[in-house]
């Protein structure tokens, strides 16, 4: 398959640590613009920042004893990124190099003299490329940075006419009502110049994503666990399906999300899957960015709302087992052309002696082998490293 989507990884941490929660830069692979669109944002300047850090000295070729390390500060400060991501996998760190190409030649860098450029301005320039975001749900840790940054749309140097934050109602309400309203931050949607725009999207409806014309995204409402105050309150969160028309491939990026609990009848992560199946063909499936909050030792009841690999698995059989129903056919034919790419994001680093990100990943391909799932390719999202899907 054509690598169609590039998604650089922000953030992706499931906490409680800060500074990596989950936010993701996506554009089209190979595109000739610099504009991308971000799903979350509980990280974005201050990673971009390092990203552009990162090119500028990859660059000019200055190599580190740290390439090709990942920090973890569990067993070993540092494991090698190939314990994390898998060969079938297209990931790299940093920003991919098309892209790296584009950011010289768009914002007229001089490659020569690349030890010159100033890395905040050039930072804030691939951050007003981001006009719009689009957010599962209002929880602080995919969030907080969208907020954080807005006074930036406010400067002089800013110069797009409006930075749009997308999701469905649920989402914008409590951005409306909790975030933006002048107590919490300032409500920077009642400015006049309007620069600032909230806008609901409807579930299930497909929309136009205007900064990247090629991309359309589709919302699905599935459920994230229950209130803390009231457990009859149902949680909710959402499922992102980006479509690329040129292509005709497909990106799912999933938001925080449960295992579909029995008293749900509409809003079920299995509607995302029977979509898929009913629309997507299996050949043009790009990859699932899911997440996997804990691993298999956390029991389904202290799960709150999140998956586990057990969990992550069972909604793999019923994705493949919809598209065998589908396509009127044998789970081994139709793992020669359904191949599942899964990013495994927003995982909880836990006091623990291993990194969980690491037991989780090796806990997925146990379960992944026990279930004859060669279709099944799992690597665990990094901070800062782009994956061409
Ligand atoms: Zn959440
Ligand atoms: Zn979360």
């Amino acid at each position: 398959m054509d690598k169609t989507f590039e998604v650089t990884i922000l953030g992706t941490s499931g906490g409680p640590i800060d500074g990596n929660n989950q936010s993701f830069m996506v554009r089209p692979a190979f595109s000739k613009e610099l504009n991308s669109i971000n799903v979350d944002g509980g990280v974005v300047i201050s990673q971009i920042i390092e990203l552009v850090k990162y090119m500028k000295r990859s660059v000019m070729n200055i190599h580190e004893g740290s390439d090709g390390l990942v920090e973890s500060f569990y067993e070993n400060d540092m494991e090698h990124e190939r314990l994390f991501t898998n060969p079938f996998h297209d990931c790299q760190k940093g920003f991919g190099t098309n892209f790296i190409k584009l950011v010289i030649e768009k914002l007229n860098l001089d490659r020569s003299n690349i030890d010159s450029i100033n890395i905040m301005r050039v930072s804030l320039q691939i951050y007003e490329k981001i006009k719009e975001y689009y957010v599962t749900h209002a929880h602080l840790d995919h969030i907080s940075a969208i907020v954080l940054n807005t006074p930036y749309i406010y400067s002089k140097a800013y110069s797009n006419k409006t930075m749009k934050i997308c999701g469905l109602p649920f989402v914008i309400d409590a951005l409306d009502e909790h975030i933006f309203n002048d107590k919490i931050w300032p409500n920077l949607t009642a400015e006049k110049d309007g620069r600032l725009e909230l806008v609901k999207l409807e579930n299930k409806q497909c929309s136009q994503i205007k900064s990247i014309p090629q991309f359309s995204i589709i919302p699905f409402t599935v459920c994230h666990g229950q209130s803390v105050s009231n457990e009859t309150v149902p949680v909710y969160s959402t499922v992102f399906v980006l479509n690329d028309k040129i292509s005709n491939n497909t990106l799912v990026i999933c938001g925080d999300l449960q295992h579909d609990p029995p008293t749900e009848r509409l809003n079920k992560i299995s509607n995302v899957w029977k979509y898929l199946a009913d629309y997507v063909k299996p050949q043009s499936l790009s990859g699932i960015i899911i997440e996997c909050s804990s691993t298999s030792i956390v029991r389904d009841c202290q799960l709150y709302g999140h998956l586990s690999p057990p969990l992550l698995i069972e909604e793999m059989i019923s994705l493949r087992d919809m598209y065998c129903k589908k396509y009127n056919t044998t789970k081994p034919l139709i793992d020669k052309i359904l191949k599942l790419n899964l990013i495994v994001t927003h995982v909880k680093m836990e006091n623990m002696d291993k990194d969980p990100r690491l037991i989780i990943l090796e806990e997925l391909n146990e379960l992944k082998e026990a279930h004859d799932m060669t279709n099944l390719h799992i690597s665990i999202s990094l901070q800062g490293y782009t994956y061409l899907l």
